[in-house]
């Protein structure tokens, strides 16, 4: 039966590259595209930008660009890196589109004609500077629990803690730099609180690991969610804010979350315009097609809860499934731009040049689970090229040659080998494996075939052959087998390598493989064209050019954190420091009891610090340019009390004065406000 399947990746973000981490989901959404494509079912794979939002309103004002500038630049790039990664949407559109304008808009009013709009006073963060209310993301200030200074608004990345922007202390807006205060204003709210029963029922639809709507993880996490009771979402943005005005609620605007799904919808229906599809028949409420949405682990509660509830309150079809995955590690950790595993899409392609080669690497670790993946790029370099140059590309290298020189590119296949039945009669687990999304499963099973097509050439030894009197026939057969098993091998990893399927499917003289082709095979006389060397192995040397092509990037361009496009800068990655980093650093406040010139030293004074202990301490400091060392007896000032002792030319130093200085003046030494005294911990 040919289904009719409608798939989804979530939407990029437009204000930023895509990089690997990101491509784990497109990769694995595309090849079970394509291998759906290739069982003749109808399937549409749709994909658009988000586009709207705070962050893109404010780094398009950043850069003097309007924000439609900027997301059409951003558009343009993130579709010519999936062009590259063979990601081959249907439609790759963007939710600033009219199409979703109109959706968005007529889905709102029907909610609301359900009742399940509801408008409340709320209070928010309101940056008096800048006039606009303020994201959480957009307040940052010191944690409650750790007292980290410059933590977002909603978590801590010191402690891991999370909050209310209210628990912050000295909140600062991240826009303006000015103290954010309180104001009244008039929210929109999707009453999810009245969803739960329907929600309930739909998550637990269907039996069975193959029927549910949701993967038994997120299953799970829903039932924590319920337990703790759903609470109203709040749709609505204040002006000034980048996206789609609410009908009848001037100066109102939807969140960024309510139209970006419903740029699935949109994205599709631009497609059926374009080809003539019927919109309808994927979206009414009994449609019989399938619906699905490959999305990461992070936005379940988007896709899982507002979602749905949203369709279902406004008469539209609700998914078939929700495919969650995990995050991407780099060598078994967070990417990080320090370690240069902060990898673009662009640098992998200036750097391994080869797409599929990463296709294979994810698709051999991805399966159904919500577990993470990771990219160890040592074991990337081993497989890529022990699976697909030592055992694939090998076994056509081996025999092809003898077809091409000796036998006029003719083949002549025994048809009764029974290693050639044993490929095929695979077919069914691989389908199955490509079908539940448990791609390693089916990459292993098609190594432990190209094993088996590989020890039948090792067997018969073709080269051999060809040096023996009166063995053409055999030879011919045997390659010829040979060959008929990589065609096999071909049609299997097609849905993960279609570059090199088609670059194969030319070399083998064959039209473009199906999953139907299984059962067909290379008849006698077929003509081959000559072998090409089809792929090369990876050289560790590109790997390592790439990551440090990423952090040298990092040391030439100061990165400003993605979500504040603002004037506060925030350091790279490898320049923050953690607090326990900071607590290393024993800071006092130290008396100076004496201060005298060194014989001999031009720019130190010898200094003598009380610090509360038994005996005060002796430390050179390099502030003679700027202090007469009768000033500074009796002063209080911060020194470094557990640097090591350092022997020096005139004598120990035990510790070091903290002093400002650049090319304005200094060294100026610091000094603490009146209640310090000496001994006390600066923290
Ligand atoms: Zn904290």
């Amino acid at each position: 039966m040919t289904r009719k399947i409608l798939v989804t990746s979530a939407l990029p973000y437009a204000n930023g590259s895509i990089h690997l981490g990101h491509l784990v989901e497109y990769i694995q959404t595309d090849i079970w595209v394509r291998f759906q494509k290739m069982q003749g079912h109808t399937v549409h794979y749709v994909c658009a930008d988000d586009t709207h939002g705070t962050p893109i309103m404010l780094r398009a004002e950043k850069e003097g660009i309007t924000p439609e500038a900027l997301i059409d630049s951003v558009h343009k790039e993130h579709s010519a890196d999936f062009a590259e990664f063979l990601v081959d949407f249907d439609n790759y559109y963007s939710t600033n589109a009219p199409e979703n304008k109109e959706l968005s808009q007529s889905i709102y009013k029907k909610l609301k004609a359900a009742g399940k709009i509801a408008i409340k006073t709320i209070e928010q963060f309101y940056d008096p500077v800048k006039n606009m209310f303020l994201p959480d993301r957009f307040i940052k200030g010191e944690c409650p629990k750790c007292h980290a200074k410059d933590q977002y608004g909603d978590s801590c990345e010191v402690c891991g803690a999370t909050y209310n922007p209210t628990e912050l202390i000295n909140a600062y807006s991240a826009v303006s730099g000015a103290a954010p205060i309180r104001k009244e204003t008039e929210h929109y709210f999707f009453k999810l609180s009245e969803c739960e029963d329907f929600l309930k029922q739909w998550t637990r639809q269907g039996t069975g690991t193959n029927k549910a709507t949701l993967q038994g993880e997120a299953a799970n996490k829903m039932g924590e969610w319920f337990e703790n009771g759903l609470n109203d979402w709040d749709i609505s943005r204040d002006a000034p804010y980048f996206g789609f005005e609410i009908p009848d609620a001037p100066g109102k605007y939807f969140y960024v979350w309510l139209d970006a799904p419903i740029g699935y919808m949109a994205s599709f229906k631009k497609l059926c315009a374009d080809k003539g599809f019927d919109f309808d028949e994927y979206w009414k409420q009994d449609s019989t097609t399938e619906l699905y949405h490959f999305i990461g682990k992070d936005i379940l509660y988007f896709h899982a809860l507002f979602w749905p509830a949203t369709l279902q309150y406004s008469g539209h079809r609700k998914p078939t499934k929700i495919f969650a995955h995990g995050f991407l590690t780099v060598n078994g950790e967070k990417m990080s731009k320090s370690r240069g595993t902060f990898i673009t899409a662009r640098s992998y392609l200036d750097h391994i040049k080869n797409p599929e080669y990463l296709r294979y690497y994810y698709a051999a670790k991805l399966n159904s689970t919500m577990e993470d993946i990771d990219l160890n790029l040592e074991d990337f370099v081993a497989r890529v090229n022990s699976d697909l140059v030592g055992k694939y590309i090998n076994i056509a290298s081996r025999t092809a040659g003898f077809i091409n020189k000796r036998l006029e590119g003719k083949l002549q296949p025994s048809n009764n080998n029974p290693l050639v039945t044993e490929l095929q009669s695979a077919a069914s687990v691989i389908s199955t494996a490509y079908e539940e999304r448990e791609y390693g499963k089916a990459l292993r099973e098609i190594m432990r075939l190209a094993d088996v097509a590989n020890g039948y050439v090792a067997e018969k030894a073709p080269w051999v052959m060809a040096k023996q009197e009166g063995q053409d026939a055999l030879l011919q057969q045997v390659c010829s087998d040979a060959l008929e098993m990589f065609r096999l091998l071909t049609l299997y990893l097609k849905p993960v390598l279609p570059n090199l399927a088609g670059y194969i499917e030319a070399f083998l003289n064959i039209s473009p493989l199906d999953w139907s082709d299984v059962s067909s095979s290379l008849s006698a006389q077929h003509a081959i064209n000559a072998y090409d060397h089809l792929i090369t192995r990876i050289d560790p040397k590109q790997v390592e050019a790439m990551t440090e092509a990423n952090k040298e990037n990092l040391q030439a361009t100061p990165t400003i954190a993605q979500a504040s496009s603002t004037p506060v800068a925030s350091l790279p990655e490898a320049e923050y420091i953690s607090i326990e980093d900071f607590a290393k650093v024993d800071l006092r406040i130290a008396k100076i009891v004496s201060a005298e010139h060194v014989e001999g030293a031009e720019k130190l004074l010898k200094l003598s610090l009380d610090i509360g202990e038994e005996t005060p301490r002796q430390v050179f400091a390099g502030i003679k340019s700027t202090y007469d060392p009768e000033t500074l007896k009796g002063r209080l000032t911060v020194m470094v009390a557990n640097l090591a002792p350092r022997k020096m030319k005139f004598g120990m130093s035990e510790g070091m004065v903290l002093a400002a200085s650049d090319e304005r003046g200094g060294p100026y030494i610091l000094s603490p406000d009146n209640g310090a005294s000496p001994g006390m911990k600066v923290k």
